[in-house]
């Protein structure tokens, strides 16, 4: 049996999304007693040597000089080559830009399925398929999915799953994979790459995150919200109308159609807890609610409630969290 991690990477070697992919992917190989292949297009060694220190028991290696930078139709082309070749059981893809966006093409050219986003896999102990589950509906159900069809194609969310412990002495195999087909010529240009230049905490990845909603009720209680952030080394988001409000740039915005995330704490104040919000934090590992509405969708949501004004209570909670702090 084999599954295959599609590896990506950057100039420090595989990327810490793919280093999750292959944390959750040496799991299911035990499980399945699978061999475990990372195909990489155009790695350097730090990449071959991070894949296989991260759980990878075979790298493929594509070298070619025309998949220089992502190319939609010529990244399809190697890659159905190499699945043709390779025949995968399980083919799993970190969901980033472009692995998310290589992964549904692909499934297509294979005729097979993919569930795309997901934030669990498992395997089925009597059929032995893969349980894909994944956030629905803008998360407000969480839905398992398993198919026969082959390879299962899944692309997985980002910060969920922890990646294995770098092990330097970890051996493994390195494959180089030569195309023999003739790649097609792009009917795709990328036109243009914009690099944000933005040098201060980013949402994605952040592990503590303060959110504000509507309810800080104005910029100034907002910016306010930011002492809290930086109490706890923190990144200060926002729910949409606080972006509308101009209160915060959109990239801190916390959504459906904003950054979904998976810190490790969300605290949310004075945020309804619509579900269009709600899909951007059902990865959050603990989520905290302050809100003066006892009704409030949050509180379902949550692992822990507040049901209060922010005003009376963050004061409170400040005070004992610095009195926390300086006795830790
Ligand atoms: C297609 C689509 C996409 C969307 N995408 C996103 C998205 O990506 N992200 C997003 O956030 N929204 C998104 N929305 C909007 C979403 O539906 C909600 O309107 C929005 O999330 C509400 O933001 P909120 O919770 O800050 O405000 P509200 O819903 O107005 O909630 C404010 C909350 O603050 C509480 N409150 C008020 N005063 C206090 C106080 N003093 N102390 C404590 N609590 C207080 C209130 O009880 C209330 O629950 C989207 C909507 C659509 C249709």
């Amino acid at each position: 049996m084999k599954i295959v991690i599609y590896g990506e990477s950057d100039k420090h070697g595989v990327t810490q999304a793919t280093k999750e992919v292959l944390g959750i992917g040496s799991r299911l190989s035990k499980e399945l007693s699978a061999t475990l292949i990372a195909v990489c297009i155009n790695p350097s060694q730090e990449t071959v040597s991070d894949a296989i220190s991260h759980g990878a028991d075979t790298v493929s290696v594509i070298e070619d000089g025309r998949l220089t930078g992502y190319r939609p139709e010529l990244y399809l082309a190697a890659t159905q080559e190499f699945c043709a070749a390779t025949d995968p059981d399980i083919l799993l893809f970190p969901h980033t830009y472009p692995a998310s966006d290589l992964a549904p093409r692909l499934a297509f050219r294979l005729r097979t399925r993919l569930t795309a986003d997901c934030i669990d896999l498992s395997v089925d102990s009597d059929t032995k398929l893969l349980r894909c589950t994944k956030p629905i509906y803008g998360g407000n159900i969480i839905a398992t999915y398993s198919s026969p069809s082959r390879p299962q194609i899944a692309t997985v969310r980002e910060k969920v799953f922890p990646a294995n412990q770098a092990d330097e002495t970890r051996k493994g195999d390195i494959s180089p994979f030569t195309l023999q087909s003739p790649l097609p010529t792009p009917r795709i240009t990328s036109v243009k790459k914009v690099i944000e230049d933005y040098a201060g905490k980013k949402l994605q990845g952040a592990e503590i995150i303060i959110c504000g909603g509507r309810g800080m009720g104005g910029q100034e209680e907002f910016n306010a919200l930011g002492g809290l952030a930086q109490l706890l080394d923190g990144v200060l988001a926002g729910s949409r109308p606080t972006v509308e409000k101009g209160w915060t740039h959109s990239r801190f915005q916390v959504g459906l159609t904003g950054v979904r995330v998976s810190p490790k704490l969300y605290i949310a104040v004075g945020i309804s807890g619509a579900i269009q919000h709600i899909a951007g934090v059902v990865g959050a590992k603990t989520i905290v609610a302050i809100n003066k509405d006892p009704e409030a969708n949050i509180f379902k949501e949550a692992h822990y409630g507040v049901k209060g004004d922010y005003r009376q209570v963050l004061p409170a909670f400040k005070e004992c969290l610095k009195k926390y702090l300086e006795s830790h």
